[in-house]
């Protein structure tokens, strides 16, 4: 039994027919069938048969092939299945945004460095949507000199370089991100982008419903969140010793 009260079975005909009425059937499956279970919190916890993020998508790729490699992209299927139908609402919105997906976490949960969360399979780091000089939007570049990403600093302005943050994809993503939650039957718990920017966040497209339907933790974290937004998502899990 799933900690919803459905059985695997029930799970696995409602993933197929969801996965017939979208056309990816073979995407669907396996994470329906996966049965997640988190234990403990963020911080301190752990996962149960957690399922690897899809390796990409018509709009978004993962932040590196290495760390995907590395089994660093795993989460609660539940988690992966909001993830998933968050980017597929927005390829049909926005088709022209391409978003990365960060770190998330271990099939296994538990420790994971240099993270302070990221063990239950509920955390997920998106990377931040940027334009590029002409307003295309571009991934935004990884590669192990800047450690995939997470050593770009953007400034004030929210620009790096020629990259300018999307703040107008940012709360899209979002709000998605929020829907998918509800439909999955899960909600978004405590959101962290860098404080500085959530005047711009609001002021983005949208950026007043975002302002009333996510909770952003208000104080500066221990590491700047420029370059990405991590997400908790909240769902009954069992105790850590469980
Ligand atoms: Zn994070």
């Amino acid at each position: 039994m799933a900690d919803d009260g459905t059985s695997s079975g029930a799970c696995r005909k409602r993933g197929l027919a969801r996965a017939l009425a979208s056309g990816v059937l073979v995407a669907a499956m396996p994470l329906c069938a996966a049965q997640s279970v988190c234990h403990g919190t963020p911080a301190d916890g752990r996962l149960e048969a957690g399922v690897r993020l899809p390796l990409r998508g018509d709009n978004f790729v993962p932040y590196s092939e290495l760390g995907v490699r590395l089994g660093r992209t795993h989460v609660h299927d539940r988690v992966a299945r909001a993830v998933t139908a968050a980017y597929a609402a927005l390829a049909a919105s926005r088709p022209d945004t391409v978003y990365v997906y960060g770190e998330t976490g271990f099939a296994q949960g538990g420790r994971f460095e240099p993270h302070r969360t990221h063990r239950n399979g509920l955390s997920v780091d998106f990377m931040v949507p940027v334009a590029d000089a002409r307003g295309r939007s571009v991934p935004l570049p990884a590669s192990a000199d800047n450690r995939f990403g997470y050593d770009i600093e953007f400034d004030d302005e929210a620009r790096a370089g020629e990259l300018r943050i999307d703040f107008d994809a940012v709360a899209a993503h979002l709000l998605a991100l929020h829907a998918a939650a509800e439909g999955e039957g899960i909600r978004i718990g405590r959101v962290i982008f860098e404080p500085a920017y959530l005047p711009r966040l609001f002021a983005a497209e949208q950026g007043a419903l975002v302002r009333r339907r996510i909770a952003f933790m208000q104080r500066p974290a221990w590491v700047r969140h420029d370059e990405h937004y991590h997400v908790d998502f909240e769902l009954p899990c069992r105790p850590l010793r469980d």
